[in-house]
């Protein structure tokens, strides 16, 4: 007979969020072992914006008094339930921003698990049990098998990590809105999120034109695939795009971006979605930038498992990968966050795994 799942698992974490530099190592109960359950080994965990929001209260409180951040996972599978049919144990999968969700509603069976109004963020979030959700920058985590993904052989570890969440982010609301051969896009940002918005609009075919409002992104954005780059800090940078843009896609983490300019640049009934959620609300928002050429602003939230899976398809066809700032151990995670913070990151940091 082989042995139980795990019950507990060791990871680095932040008890508050005034301190969110001081990682303390800690033990902490794993999900309930459930027979559709995968349990995986964790090898190396990608280093995300929304990591240093939570920690750092910027999303609101802790939901516990100890928190193990980390949603961008991948690992080797160590257990799985009588009821999993997707994975063997030894295989190399990953786990993104999500954990769990009901299943069974209209959202759940319509390949929008993401929008499940029950559902469990990989960290900071309880499951409906009461046990804390912790994340990747630990050793072991358990997910339901809808929330693991198989990671194709042509994609190493450190690369595909950051793409199960900044990777799907952006490629969820690209093919959501049409992106492809025919269409021009506008990505605004170039960070995390952004430098892979740049990539997949590429590789799925469309016209790419970046803004941005800092010139040194300038040499990345073409090698990144961009066909034209624009500094949203010059005068009527706007002027030229009138009417030109299917969709636009905005990365920026920022409390205020140049919305009336790039609104104005969307052909009529144009969407720009926002996958930056920055700690402030935005103010200067009002329907009167939007009715010179009936445009919409949007948000949206990670993707499917659907979309993961074509994500990883296309990543491994047209070799998207993240740019990686540095691949560092788990207990330096301090380091990277602080880079994350003051946006001196250069795209991504993963971290590799050095607890036992
Ligand atoms: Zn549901
Ligand atoms: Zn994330």
């Amino acid at each position: 007979m082989s042995s139980g799942p795990a019950t507990h698992g060791k990871g680095y974490g932040i008890s508050d969020t005034k301190n969110y530099q001081d990682f303390t190592i800690k033990e902490f109960k794993l999900k309930t072992p459930e027979p559709s359950d995968v349990t995986l080994s964790i090898e190396c965990c990608g280093v995300c914006g929304s990591d240093v929001h939570t920690i750092t209260g910027g999303w609101g409180p802790l939901s516990d008094d100890w928190i193990c951040p980390g949603h961008e996972i991948v690992g080797k599978v160590t257990h799985v339930g009588d009821a999993v049919t997707e994975f063997k144990v030894g295989q190399r999968v990953g786990v993104g921003a999500q954990v769990f969700a009901c299943l069974k509603c209209d959202r759940c069976k319509n390949d929008n698990e993401n929008y499940c109004p029950e559902q469990v963020d990989t960290y900071n979030s309880p499951y409906p049990d009461g046990v804390m959700a912790q994340g990747g920058y630990s050793t072991v985590i358990r997910a339901n098998e809808r929330f693991v993904f198989a990671i194709p052989d042509a994609i190493k570890s450190e690369d595909a990590a950051p793409m199960l969440c900044a990777g799907l982010t952006v490629f969820s609301p690209l093919v959501r809105n049409g992106t492809g051969p025919g269409k021009t896009v506008g990505i605004v940002g170039v960070g995390g999120l952004g430098h892979f918005a740049v990539q997949f609009a590429k590789a799925l075919g469309a016209k790419v034109i970046v803004f941005s409002h800092s010139a040194n992104k300038k040499d990345d954005s073409f090698k990144l695939g961009a066909n034209e780059f624009v500094l949203t800090s010059d005068k009527e940078f706007e002027k030229p795009y009138f009417d030109k843009l299917d969709f636009i896609l905005s990365a920026a983490d920022a409390a205020k971006i140049p919305l009336k300019e790039l609104l104005s640049m969307l052909k009529i009934g144009g969407k720009l979605v926002s996958v930056g959620l920055p700690d402030e609300p935005w103010s200067d928002m009002s329907p009167s930038l939007m009715n010179p050429n009936a445009s919409c602003i949007s948000s949206t939230h990670i993707g499917s498992k659907k979309e993961v899976n074509a994500m990883l398809k296309l990543a491994a066809e047209k070799g998207v990968k993240p740019i990686l700032h540095d691949i560092i151990p788990m207990s330096k995670a301090a380091e990277a966050i602080e880079s994350v913070k003051t946006n001196k990151v250069r795209y991504r940091y993963v971290l590799k795994q050095d607890l036992e």
